[in-house]
């Protein structure tokens, strides 16, 4: 299918995106990132802006690793994570998240700025970006916004960002030592995750009074899922399962039991490939999953992406 016609405009500074999101305050707007949501959805799911602004800005298009964190500009592909030295070392759930995206294709156009803009509740990177405890950064006409991911997912499609923004990038904090895994469960269509899970992992060996403790006891945990609901989530009953405890399979499987007391039932997604209550039996599976793989990667080499 043709879409509709509509105007097209280019910015080549975040400036002249944010002037031309102005100028059009009274249109229906869409930015043209990887076009990889967008047009398909322009073709065949009746999507249609006034205008499309097309976002040409090689500013964007950057990974900077800095002391604590990296932070990655929102037009950077999924391939350029994946395969970023500098993102593989200081955020690796993220590189390998990146690389689960679709296939080839999809990964060297699709950027991260328009997967977590579109908010699609199977996508994978805002599992790891919850977990991941990132933030995402924005600019509007007179400023900046910064906004935690754990609030920025709001419903299929829908996200903090307002009119007139434009997101500029992810901050994601370094994972040092913690363990770090993606596991999914690929939709056999589209490759979208049907159930994703992303877990940061960290233990202990020392407590608070500087003593020894038992070597692998967690001292932090974070785990986040797509696919299930109409959002990508964190699951805090599984977290709270795990801190305190030994990380090991008798423990992860406790925890991941846990997992359904998360899934809101009213958001469950359903579709002829996969029911809510099979995706919620998946969710347990696929949180063991990730936890187990991230427990073997705590204090060792990261994933290679
Ligand atoms: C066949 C197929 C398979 C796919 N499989 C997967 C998969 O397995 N996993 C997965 O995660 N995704 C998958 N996707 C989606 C893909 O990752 C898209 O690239 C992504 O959802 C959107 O990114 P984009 O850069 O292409 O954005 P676009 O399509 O250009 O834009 C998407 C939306 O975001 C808005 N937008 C874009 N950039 C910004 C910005 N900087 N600031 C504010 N708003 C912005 C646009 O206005 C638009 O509404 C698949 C897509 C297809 C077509």
């Amino acid at each position: 299918m043709f879409p509709d016609a509509f105007d097209y405009e280019r910015a080549t500074s975040v400036g002249e995106a944010l002037d031309l999101l102005d100028d059009h305050a009274d249109a229906e707007v869409e930015i043209l990132a990887g076009g990889h949501s967008l047009v398909p959805a322009m073709k065949t799911e009746g999507r249609s802006p006034d205008v499309v602004v097309d976002l040409d800005v090689a500013a964007l298009d950057a990974i900077n690793a800095l002391d604590d964190r990296t932070v990655v500009g929102a037009l950077t592909t999924y391939a350029d994570i994946a395969d970023s030295r500098a993102a593989r070392a200081n955020a690796p759930l993220l590189a390998e998240t990146a690389a689960e995206v679709g296939d080839l294709q999809i990964r060297n156009r699709g950027t991260i700025g328009g997967n977590l803009a579109e908010a699609h509740p199977g996508a994978d990177p805002p599992a790891a970006v919850l977990a991941s405890d990132a933030t995402v950064l924005l600019r509007h006409r007179d400023g900046k916004r910064e906004v935690p991911a754990t609030d920025f997912f709001r419903g299929d499609g829908e996200t903090a960002v307002e009119y007139g923004e434009l997101v500029t990038g992810v901050r994601v904090p370094h994972t040092g030592d913690a363990g770090v895994a993606y596991a999914k469960k690929t939709h056999p269509a589209t490759g979208y995750a049907m159930v994703g899970v992303a877990a940061v992992v960290e233990t202990d060996v020392v407590d608070g009074n500087g003593d020894e403790t038992a070597e692998g006891t967690v001292s932090s945990v974070r785990v986040a899922a797509t696919g299930a609901v109409d959002r990508a989530v964190r699951l805090p009953s599984v977290e709270n399962a795990l801190v305190g405890e030994r990380l090991d399979s008798d423990a992860i499987d406790a925890a991941a039991g846990e997992a359904q007391a998360d899934v809101e039932p009213d958001r469950l997604r359903s579709d002829p490939y996969a029911s809510g209550d099979f995706r919620r039996e998946l969710l347990e599976t696929y949180v063991a999953r990730a936890l187990e793989s991230a427990a073997e990667r705590v204090a060792g080499d990261p994933p290679t992406a």
